[in-house]
């Protein structure tokens, strides 16, 4: 089987490539969008590159690399050349004496080398090729700062991972060909490998060496980091009308990676009535805002249940909030609901607290009860366990 269908983010077999870059693959919507943030800042990019393969690549020496800079605030994609090892016969070392600088400092300075071969947090214990790292001897130089494209946006690239390890100075990530202990040759990178530079990085701690590969996976700290984050959890995707019409049912058990982003406090969008019944459910659409923010409905992005669920009971100038803001666009397009404490959702559950809105809830939400004194309190007062459990379909 080739290793690139395997899925970057969870490593089961039969991933599909994305459509963009077609240099990562993934088994499902959800572990695309848990590796969307990092893989949005190259996967166009990268199609550019490789479109153009035959006529921007300088040399049938040069491949594509992820440079890493440490003054700007995301990664880029760089062609390496290389050059055949003055000892060894067919190895090849890339060129990085381009990129591996510091400003203001002139004399060569000594470099390290990162080599990963498998990523455990993503269930792919050995990867088809082996991805290289290059970073700089921090110690004893001048100007050589945290590197900004790794720790300095908002949020950062290694915001999500373990973060001990602060990174200093210009990193390089390189391909080889093959999994031997020292592969000879160059080869492109690939958006996997990024990933797994990310993660390699982000699980970094300075003596032990990073949690996902090596002798570092094997502590205590690590394996506990690791059983946390790996594996997957149910979630329920919410289908809108115009994904129902593509055959697929309303509401869909779907398994989600933990490292999806609505685990993390970044994604944080409580739903309101749920959450006032302490059941910690989130909500993300599938369809990014700028695709469905056109001014017009599009009618086949509506989704009645989640705007169900996504119903707030506050009021604001004597009126119903309706939905967060975020969600006041009709075209909310199909979306997925998990418990960001873990934990499976059951769609069972997502029907009954639909129809418990719905029938119980939302009528109480009167225009009356809007502007009366106490009239908020009156509809908070009948969102019970007890109420309910009277829709749950036994
Ligand atoms: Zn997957
Ligand atoms: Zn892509």
């Amino acid at each position: 089987m080739e290793a690139s269908s395997l899925c970057t983010i969870c490593g089961v077999s039969n991933a599909r490539l994305c459509t963009t870059c077609r240099s990562a693959a993934y088994c499902s919507l959800e572990c695309q969008q848990a590796d969307w943030r990092t893989h949005k800042l190259l996967c166009r990019k990268f199609k550019d590159s490789s479109m153009s393969n035959f006529t921007a690549r300088p040399s049938p020496k040069h491949y594509l690399a992820i440079y890493f800079p440490m003054t700007t605030r995301s990664p880029c994609l760089v062609w390496v050349d290389s050059k055949e090892d003055e000892h060894e016969q067919g190895y090849f070392n890339p060129e990085l004496d381009q990129l591996l600088v510091v400003p203001g400092h002139n004399r060569y300075i000594g470099r390290n080398l990162l080599c990963i071969r498998g990523n455990s947090l993503r269930g792919r214990k050995t990867n088809r090729d082996t991805l290289n790292i290059w970073y700089l001897d921090a110690d004893p130089i001048p100007n050589l700062i945290t590197n900004q494209s790794l720790h300095g946006t908002t949020p950062t690239l290694i915001g999500d991972t373990w973060g001990e390890f602060i990174w200093k100075g210009p990193l390089v990530a390189v391909m080889k060909a093959g999994s031997t202990w020292d592969p000879r040759l160059l080869m492109d990178i690939t958006l996997t490998g990024y990933r797994d530079a990310i993660d390699y990085l982000g699980y970094y701690r300075e003596t032990i060496g990073s949690m996902i590969d090596g002798i570092g996976m094997g502590d205590h700290l690590a394996k506990r980091v690791l059983a946390d984050k790996s594996g997957k959890v149910w979630g329920v995707r919410i289908n809108c009308i115009g994904d129902q019409a593509r055959g697929n049912p309303e509401l869909v058990p779907v398994a989600v990676p933990n490292t999806h982003p609505l685990f993390n406090l970044e994604g944080d969008d409580p739903l309101c009535i749920p959450d006032l019944l302490d059941w910690t459910w989130v909500a993300k659409a599938y369809v990014g805002k700028a695709q469905s923010n056109t001014g017009d409905v599009q009618s086949d992005l509506e989704n009645p249940l989640a705007r169900l669920l996504l119903l707030q009971t506050s009021v604001e100038d004597g009126k119903w909030e309706g939905l967060r803001p975020w969600w006041h666009d009709p075209n909310i397009g199909s979306i997925l609901v998990v418990n960001r404490r873990g934990g499976d959702v059951e769609v069972g559950k997502v029907k009954a607290m639909c129809k418990f809105i719905q029938q119980k809830v939302f009528p109480l939400m009167t225009d009356e009860r809007a502007i009366a004194l106490g009239g908020k309190q009156e509809v908070l007062a009948a969102i019970t366990e007890e109420n309910l459990a009277l829709f749950v379909e036994s």
